[in-house]
């Protein structure tokens, strides 16, 4: 900032500059008017003096000697303070300042300017430096009349210049001896003057720092001058307001914080430079990382280029409007984004990505699609078959006893296989509805054991299987799983490996821990499963033919029921087969739990 001078020197300065200017202006002035008239008053007086020694030379004389007629004027310049001088014919008859013996010494004065001068009527007068006193000298000379009795004798007096030069010189200082309390006062009260609007400068300062700092509630009710009134009442309305607005703005600060952390869409905010400002907590559901990626490129915090490239071509300010994309995350997550561009107040672009998790909604939406195609496509087969025996029945009944009872069967068959395969798919609906929870859950492996054998067991009577289990270790922890999900795994499995075994048979059945997890394993002794059917018995209504058993009543669906359960609690079901290479048969199913 400039050097710029104080209010109180600029009032000090230019006062006593106007007040010098003026008062030089009055001096020069009053100056110029005392030499006249100084000059004028000397002028008169020794005129007056000229008459009257004139007149006392008149009355004095006539005298005897010309001795007697200086000593006279000796004694009247004595007395008049002045030089007195007789000239005749520019020989000096008598002079106050000279000796009688020097008169004739003195030089002819008759070419003097006031001597010339006085020859006429008027009274002569010159200033001039006199040889015989050595001074500047003012001169004024008459010729004396007739009767004087010395014809064409001029009387002069002369005074020194400095007497009459000292009396103005006086008068000018008695001036300039007045103006200097008059300089000093009139600067005290300048200075009074200035440092009462400076005061009430630092007053007003003082308040609107202590505002800008956020002190609203500071008055200004004392100031210097009226002046200051309409500028002390703009600042406090000025501050009433300021706080009022800081108010509203605080208020809504505090909403939209609130807003943004409590929000379950997850948010960014991006700054000028198109680098992360804030991130909201429900970001992390999305994004778990990324509020350390704060003042970072939204790519690092969220890996995908697509985004990237979004935010770049708004910051580019190629967009202005808002746009939505489905963005495919990890784990088989999506999310929809939203960009959404805005100005601040320097009109700069800035970007907010509101990111919803679609991943949840997507799942929802793809099981109900697959459960409505799966069961369209799965019950549309043992309807129609129902519906053309059913038909048969109604419209033309065999004769033979045997044969209706044939077509009821499949009727029945049927019936019971479409009541399996919607059992199947809610049961797989339901373990894709709950979701991850095993956090909170813990089920007895014993219990569900005990409670799937009671299950299988008349089945497995009926084809003299025997099921074998194996003593469970004594300190087989619990499974972070639920219990009806348990025993859904165990008795799917259980029940292929009855259903698949030829009879008499057996059905090895074991269970053991290394304390992170706990493996369920089922060993049958049917005709295993060939290496391609076991890539694909998990998958929703596959049935593989390879196994030789009559499929009836049958959906396909209990190990993807089994795997989706295992992979819901963080487990896993796999095969293996043939689980004796001698014979090339048997399967090895194994169910893998987190421990709780
Ligand atoms: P479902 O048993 O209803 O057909 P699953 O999903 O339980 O459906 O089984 C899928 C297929 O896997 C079965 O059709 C069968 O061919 C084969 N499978 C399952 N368990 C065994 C097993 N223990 N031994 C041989 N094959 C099996």
């Amino acid at each position: 900032m400039p050097r710029v001078q104080s209010i109180q020197m600029r009032v000090l300065l230019w006062g006593w500059g106007v007040l010098i200017a003026g008062l030089a202006l009055a001096f020069w002035r009053y100056g110029a008017t005392l030499d006249e008239e100084t000059a004028r008053d000397f002028e008169r007086d020794t005129l007056a003096k000229l008459e009257s020694v004139q007149w006392m030379l008149e009355r004095g004389g006539p005298f005897k000697e010309p001795r007697d007629r200086q000593d006279f004027l000796h004694s009247l310049a004595g007395h008049m303070g002045m030089r007195i001088s007789l000239i005749q014919g520019g020989r000096v008859l008598a002079d106050s300042s000279v000796p009688f013996g020097d008169l004739e010494k003195l030089d002819d004065h008759s070419g003097r300017p006031e001597v010339v001068a006085a020859q006429g009527e008027e009274v002569g007068q010159s200033t001039r430096h006199s040889a015989t006193l050595d001074r500047d000298m003012i001169y004024m000379a008459r010729k004396l009349p007739a009767s004087f009795g010395e014809p064409d004798a001029v009387l002069r007096l002369a005074a020194p210049v400095s007497q009459v030069r000292m009396h103005v010189q006086r008068m000018r200082w008695e001036l300039l001896a007045a103006a200097i309390p008059l300089l000093i006062g009139s600067g005290l009260l300048l200075w009074l003057l200035s440092r009462t609007i400076t005061s009430g400068i630092a007053q007003f300062t003082e308040a609107a720092q202590a505002i800008g700092e956020g002190d609203y509630r500071r008055k200004i009710l004392f100031y210097p001058a009226a002046e200051f009134q309409p500028l002390a009442e703009a600042i406090n309305r000025m501050a009433k307001k300021i706080k009022k607005n800081v108010k509203v703005i605080e208020n809504q600060r505090g909403e939209l914080w609130a807003m943004f952390e409590g929000m379950s869409e997850g948010v960014m905010v991006l700054d000028s430079k198109g680098r992360i400002l804030h991130v909201n907590p429900a970001l992390s559901a999305i994004f778990p990382r990324a509020s350390e990626f704060i003042g970072r490129a939204p790519l690092e915090a969220t890996m995908s280029l697509e985004i990237q490239n979004l935010v770049d071509s708004v910051m580019a300010g190629e967009r202005s409007e808002r746009v939505s994309r489905q963005i495919e995350l990890k784990d088989r997550h999506c999310a929809e984004m939203t960009v959404v561009p805005f100005r601040d107040h320097k009109y700069r672009p800035r970007v907010i990505l509101v990111f919803h998790d679609t991943s949840e909604q997507k799942r929802v939406e793809r099981v109900l699609r697959d459960f409505v195609a799966n069961a369209s496509h799965q019950l549309r087969t043992p309807l129609t078959s129902i519906r053309g025996y059913a038909e048969t029945l109604l419209d033309a009944p065999p004769e033979d006893e045997a044969k209706r009872r044939e077509f009821l069967d499949i009727i029945r068959a049927n019936a019971v296989h479409m009541a399996k395969v919607i059992g199947g798919m809610f049961a797989l609906a339901k373990s894709e509805r709950e979701g991850k929870r095993a956090s909170e859950l813990s089920a007895s492996v014993a219990q569900s054991m005990d409670h799937a054998l009671k299950n299988a067991s008349f089945a497995a009577q009926e084809k003299n299987i025997e099921i074998e289990l194996e003593p469970l270790p004594d300190n087989l922890p619990k499974a972070a799983a639920d219990p009806d999900g348990v025993l859904q795994i165990i008795d799917n499995i259980l029940d292929n490996a009855i259903k698949y075994s030829p009879e008499n048979t057996s059905v090895r059945i074991s269970a053991a821990s290394d304390g992170q997890s706990l493996a369920l394993r089922f060993q049958d002794q049917g005709p295993g499963i060939t290496p391609e059917d076991q890539k694909r018995i998990f998958e929703r209504f596959f049935r593989a033919d390879s196994n030789g058993v009559d499929g009836a009543g049958s959906a396909g669906l209990g190990l993807a029921i089994c795997r989706h359960i295992a992979r819901n609690y963080g487990g896993e079901v796999w095969v293996e087969s043939p689980a004796d290479p001698g014979t090339g048969t048997g399967s090895v199913f194994t169910v893998r739990l987190p421990v709780a």
